[in-house]
């Protein structure tokens, strides 16, 4: 259960794990070195949504890894096109306009390709002067690591020490489309935001919020860039969470459980006349639409397709959340957020996250705290209800 001192020493210190050593994993369960077996209630932050080993994603990997793996965006691949056109038919009618698809591997290079796209936008068909496109963030954001994202984060942990910071982000406070209005002006090209901040520790917009934006962003011609990285792909009910406002984004950024645990696989979908500006030589990635991540993220889409893991995640997060507000109405809890199966749990001080995780570990149940108080609980899609009640079970008995 504990980590060693020789591979401390050489592993760079810039995580804080729970001392747990895992082996393996199957659907919602995974194993530790000592034989013990866990409810994972992370989900890997999302990257896990249909569990661990999900035999539909790891047969997809498997057979493909037997037959090509990587060829470069230097010459095509039978799975690159059916990849891009299968994920636009499951994202394109929830994207404003006509969508196209742009693979990349993390995250945080999705992100950055919507900037890059956006920026490029602004100067061939907005017209904004060059080297002056500015993109409006939000206090709380979290968007991935690289030096231009820290550089519009608010999180001191994040962003000090990493300067000089990539300029052209303007930074105004959560929640409120006025503080976005007054922060535009004819150099602004988009606007970006996680429609619930999962980092921050799932944290739910007011109910105008996103519609407020959408309106407001498709008034002054700025784009509206979704970062649905951890919130879509099913998590929150939906196929991704701009649905539950009914706001349909200008470009979505997917990630996380697009890989489906297997591969990182991301990629930006959204406005093909956005997109298009991203012409052969002006971006590109090595390993961006690589076929084994097409194999797997073909996998991932045939999952979501259905609409039953989406629709599971809302029934089984509406049992999960009537349990949870109990946890809250009997002082155990200072307070919940949720949307379909994630939530963010706030802890009652003294109780740190940190200590209520490690209460969980100890009785078999895998979460991470956040920002000090707050857990942020993210079980697979694929969970029994069972498993959930148990989890839940086992927090309330935690907490006391
Ligand atoms: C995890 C995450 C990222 C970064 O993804 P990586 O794969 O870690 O680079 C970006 N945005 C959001 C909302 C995320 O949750």
């Amino acid at each position: 259960m504990t980590l060693t001192v020789g591979a401390a020493s050489v592993l760079a210190p810039n995580y804080h794990p729970l001392p747990v050593t895992l082996v393996e994993g199957l659907g919602s369960w995974v194993t530790d070195d000592e034989g013990r077996r866990y409810l994972d209630l992370l989900s890997g932050y999302s990257a896990l949504n249909f569990g661990h080993r999900h035999p539909a994603l790891t047969a997809a990997a498997h057979a493909q890894i037997d037959r090509l793996t990587l060829t470069s965006r230097a010459f095509d691949h039978e799975l690159l096109l059916p990849f891009a056109e299968r994920l636009a038919a499951l994202i394109g009618p929830l994207v404003a306009g006509p969508p196209m698809v742009l693979p990349m591997n993390t995250g945080a290079e999705a992100v950055e390709t919507a900037v890059k796209a956006a920026r490029k936008w602004g100067y061939d068909v907005k017209g904004v002067p060059a080297d002056r496109a500015t993109i409006i963030v939000v206090d709380g954001n979290f968007h991935g690591r690289t030096t231009t994202i820290v550089s519009f984060s608010t999180d001191p942990d994040a962003r000090r020490g990493f300067g000089p910071y990539t300029p052209g982000f303007r930074i105004v406070p959560y929640g409120s489309v006025d503080a976005i209005r007054e922060a535009m002006d004819e150099t602004t090209v988009a606007v970006l935001v996680e429609p619930i901040q999962g980092e921050q520790g799932v944290v739910i917009p007011p109910e105008s919020y996103l519609p407020g934006l959408r309106a407001l962003c498709t008034e002054h011609d700025v784009l509206l860039v979704a970062d649905e990285i951890q919130s879509g792909l099913g998590r929150t009910g939906t196929t991704l969470a701009s649905e539950l406002w009914g706001v349909k984004p200008d470009l979505v950024t997917l990630g996380k459980a697009l890989g489906g645990g297997v591969m990182p696989v991301s990629a930006v979908v959204g406005r093909a006349d956005v997109l298009g500006v991203l012409t052969a030589g002006t971006h590109g990635s090595t390993f961006g639409g690589n076929p084994l991540a097409c194999a797997v993220g073909i996998a991932v889409i045939g999952l979501l397709e259905t609409g039953e893991l989406q629709a599971r995640a809302t029934t089984l997060g509406l049992h999960w959340g009537a349990r949870l507000d109990t946890l809250v109405d009997e002082g155990l809890l200072a307070s919940s957020r949720r949307a379909g199966l994630w939530a963010g749990l706030d802890v009652t001080p003294p109780l740190t996250g940190r200590q209520l995780c490690e209460r969980l570990l100890a009785r078999g149940v895998l979460a991470k705290d956040t920002h000090g108080s707050t857990i942020r609980l993210a079980p697979p899609l694929t969970i029994t209800v069972e498993d959930l009640d148990l989890a839940t079970d086992t927090l309330t008995d935690a907490l006391r």
